[in-house]
């Protein structure tokens, strides 16, 4: 089946005791036992599972052609999911440029626990390879990166993984399942924020691993960590990740497109010192971004020239495009994401130096 029909069609059925062609939204918390104490419907209580949650993880599971999908309340939460199920004294490698987030989660968060980390320029997986270690347990690998748009060859970061007994992850956030599969690239887990293009529409916040067939004991060691830590999203918010993604591959599509038209604009205006799309010929790794990707997305950062003031002034006199964080909605939105993420709170480095 094409991603079209397959975004459509998983995680949905007709309701059998309505006839409901949406699925309705189970907003109890816990379920009924039979006599013999089992759980016929297959619920327990909605922290460990829910019938919304559960049709969100089959429909992402399908979308990514993976094994078995963790749904959470947030994109950082799927992350420090899949850093818990590792233990104290594991090294991580992981890009030098990715989601803010991730890495402050891990020097302000994972580094007390002992979780040793490498940051390096993936673009050539060479400095992979140069960077492990023989407790190098995880190679997370973000591509297209946020905000520099650094493309990673995921076949090749699996490789090096594999060989050195480490799990590759690929956040896949910014490429979505529309124009990149990293599991069919060799990858083991794909992460996502889904409230960016899965989502959609800026009004729902959530995360997500999907999981390569295989990996039976990393999926025992992250539903305890979903169902213990508890990090999980609502039944309805899952059901409204679920109701966007029959318009995934149209809305990825035309932002796809526009994104396109945007950087080929930019690219030949006088203002301008730097696009970085992975669309453009003239990017540093567009013959690996060509060859993993079906598209080049719809996500894409220039550099003004005339620096820090001229690069405000063009967020401040944006008039249809709005001065927001975040990605992935159906409307355009612009950040001088420097000063962003100089101003974030996490960026003092508490711990771990
Ligand atoms: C937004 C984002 C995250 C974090 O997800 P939240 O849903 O905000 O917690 C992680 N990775 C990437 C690439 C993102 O864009």
């Amino acid at each position: 089946m094409n991603i079209e029909t397959l975004a459509v069609h998983a995680g949905r059925a007709i309701e059998e005791h309505t006839g409901a062609v949406t699925p309705s939204i189970t907003l109890s918390t816990t379920f009924e036992r039979a006599e013999d104490g089992s759980f016929p419907h297959g619920h327990i209580y909605t922290r460990s599972s829910n019938p919304n949650r559960a049709a969100l993880q089959d429909a992402l599971t399908a979308l990514e052609g993976g094994e078995t999908a963790f749904a959470f309340a947030s994109g950082m939460a799927a992350a420090a999911a899949i850093l818990q199920s590792l233990s104290a004294g594991d090294h991580v490698i992981l890009s030098d440029d990715l989601y803010h987030g991730i890495r402050f989660l891990i020097t302000q968060v994972l580094g007390r626990w002992n979780l040793d980390a490498s940051f390096v320029d993936m673009r050539d997986p060479a400095n992979i390879r140069a960077a492990l270690r023989p407790n190098t347990r995880l190679v997370w690998v973000e591509t297209p990166t946020n905000p520099s748009l650094k493309i990673v060859d995921i076949a090749a970061a699996a490789e090096i993984a594999k060989a050195a007994g480490a799990l590759s992850v690929v956040d896949n956030t910014w490429a979505t399942p529309v124009w990149q599969l990293p599991l069919a690239l060799g990858a083991d887990v794909v992460m996502h924020s889904t409230t960016k293009y899965l989502g959609g529409h800026s009004d729902v916040l959530g995360g997500a691993l999907v999981l390569r067939p295989g990996l039976n004991d990393l999926a025992e060691r992250i539903k305890v960590v979903q169902s213990l830590a508890g990090g999980v999203p609502s039944p309805f918010d899952c059901w409204l990740i679920l109701r966007s993604l029959p318009t995934l591959p149209i809305r990825v599509r035309a932002q796809t497109e526009s994104a396109g038209k945007v950087a080929r604009f930019l690219a030949d205006h006088p203002a301008i010192e730097r696009v970085n799309y992975p669309g453009l010929p003239d990017h540093d790794n567009h013959a690996v971004a060509a060859r993993q990707m079906g598209g080049f997305g719809g996500m894409l950062s220039f550099q003004v020239r005339g620096g820090k003031e001229a690069a405000m002034q063009v967020a401040a006199r944006v008039r249809l495009i709005t001065r927001a964080t975040s990605l992935g909605g159906v409307e355009s939105l612009i950040e001088h994401r420097a000063s962003v993420e100089a101003r974030s709170a996490f960026r003092r480095k508490t711990c771990c130096a």
